[in-house]
């Protein structure tokens, strides 16, 4: 997966989302950041009174988890965050606990660890969450000046 390929994406499944899922969704292509449901029901509200409430936000939201259109991460603060990925793709993150800056890693670091739980335990994986936690290297640099 490169990043070039982020403007080639196919939206071939869009005609069967509705109204809601098609307005969150463009709300986070739009944003390209880690954005949580109060987020993102902001800018609609910013864009148009008529926004959709945010218990639809929330419930559009999941339906496009599940349809692989977009990946919600949890970086440990209780609020889940949400960003559009390749369809059925996945990517994790490095989350700075000083500043808060998250790096979005491009590759997943866990697809070996998963064959050889597989070959070891039988254990078949549908799915994992990993961020990391730490400090970037500009918070790095400011700490031990
Ligand atoms: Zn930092
Ligand atoms: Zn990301
Ligand atoms: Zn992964």
């Amino acid at each position: 997966m490169s990043p070039a390929g982020r403007a080639g994406r196919s939206r071939a499944g869009q005609g069967k989302l509705t109204r809601g899922c098609r307005r969150v969704l463009a709300v986070l292509e739009q944003t390209r950041e880690l954005s949580s449901a109060q987020d993102i029901h902001g800018m609609l509200r910013q864009a148009e009174p008529e926004a959709p409430g945010l218990t639809t936000v929330y419930r559009s939201l999941e339906s496009l988890v599940g349809m692989g259109l977009v990946q919600s991460v949890d970086l440990g603060d209780g609020e889940k965050r949400y960003e559009v990925v390749e369809p059925g793709e996945h990517h994790h993150h490095l989350i700075c606990q000083g500043c808060g800056a998250s790096v979005h890693l491009d590759q997943c670091l866990v697809e070996d660890l998963e064959k050889s739980i597989k070959a070891k335990y039988g254990f078949e994986i549908s799915s994992h969450v990993l961020e990391v936690f730490g400090r970037c290297r500009g918070c790095l640099k400011s700490s031990t000046k």
